[in-house]
């Protein structure tokens, strides 16, 4: 049986980590990390994301502000916005919660959000420098993924890695992260041929389809490491991964749970990306 990746505890350790680094910025230079972040519209899985990203700011010190703005924002109010809090020197990070309603453009205020305010990394300059690894930013979720690798002491190092999804949010980069550690990469994506064949070469398995228990045992490599990015409702209102974690746990050395395993990790490494910002700020 698979060791379980405990993502709470990790994430909780990680914050730790963050709010004592976060005192000592304070006591040295007097600048408190400041995070912004905006919603618009009343989606209420929206709603949740942004409360969590409020709570996470209180519990490692930072300094936040949310925006909760009405369905009916223009682009040209949404922008106003944007470029108020490019210039605000108490907010480091701006985060502007995706999906917009309709009528806005979402790359528009991912290409307004300043770089070097630029958290979540979406901003081309972002993502051009996370291909070349030369990053201050990494996007939080494949960030999330390598750091729960490397706190269970797993070495990427020439491993067999196959990533299936290529979104610009988790698949790519998390490719290309784990490229920067030394894994011998494949992504797979809805037209990839003999999709269980390429599976069961992994050493390090990342699922992020967002199909529900898609991966099953007969897909996986024994002791292989399975990592399930997916976040999945069943009709019973519960939460599952891509994963089908009953079949493939007895055949991984390590598996993380839906819930409990990438999902903490996701907030966290927006903190330690806001804190990154502020630290920048002060060397600018
Ligand atoms: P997208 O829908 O943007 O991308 C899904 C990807 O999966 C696409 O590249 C698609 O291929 C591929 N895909 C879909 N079906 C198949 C299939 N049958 N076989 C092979 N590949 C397939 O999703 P995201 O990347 O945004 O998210 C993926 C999952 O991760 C979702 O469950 C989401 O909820 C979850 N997620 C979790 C986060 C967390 O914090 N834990 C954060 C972000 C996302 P193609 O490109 O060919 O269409």
């Amino acid at each position: 049986m698979a060791n379980i990746i405990n993502g709470k505890e990790i994430s909780a350790a990680i914050r730790a980590e963050i709010k004592e680094a976060t005192e000592r910025l304070v006591a040295e230079s007097g600048v408190r990390p400041g995070l912004a972040v905006i919603i618009v519209g009343e989606d209420p899985a929206s709603q949740v994301y942004v409360r969590n990203k409020k709570r996470a700011c209180d519990e490692v010190g930072f300094y936040s502000e949310s925006y909760e703005l009405p369905e009916s924002t223009t682009q040209d109010e949404l922008n106003a916005l944007v470029d108020r809090l490019n210039k605000d020197e108490k907010i480091h990070g701006i985060l502007c919660q995706l999906p917009l309603p309709k009528h806005l453009d979402e790359n528009e205020v991912i290409m307004r959000i300043d770089p070097r305010k630029d958290v979540d990394a979406f901003h081309p300059e972002n993502v051009g420098k996370i291909m070349i690894g030369d990053y201050s930013f990494l996007p939080c979720t494949p960030a999330g993924v390598m750091a729960l690798l490397e706190r269970s002491g797993i070495d990427v190092c020439g491993k067999e890695c196959v990533v299936v999804g290529r979104s610009n949010i988790v698949g790519k980069p998390q490719a290309m992260l784990l490229l920067h550690a030394n894994g011998t990469v494949t992504i797979c994506h809805s037209r990839t041929k003999n999709l269980a064949e390429v599976c069961r070469r992994a050493d390090i398995l990342v699922a992020a389809i967002g199909k529900a228990d898609f991966f099953t045992g007969d897909m996986i490599k024994e002791g292989a490491v399975v990592i399930d990015v997916g976040m999945n409702r069943r009709a019973d209102g519960k939460l599952t991964g891509d994963v089908d974690f009953e079949s493939v746990a007895p055949k991984a050395s390590y598996i993380t749970p839906v819930p409990g395993g990438v999902g903490p990790m996701t907030i966290t490494m927006l903190m330690q990306n806001t804190l990154t910002a502020a630290k920048n700020a002060i060397k600018c």
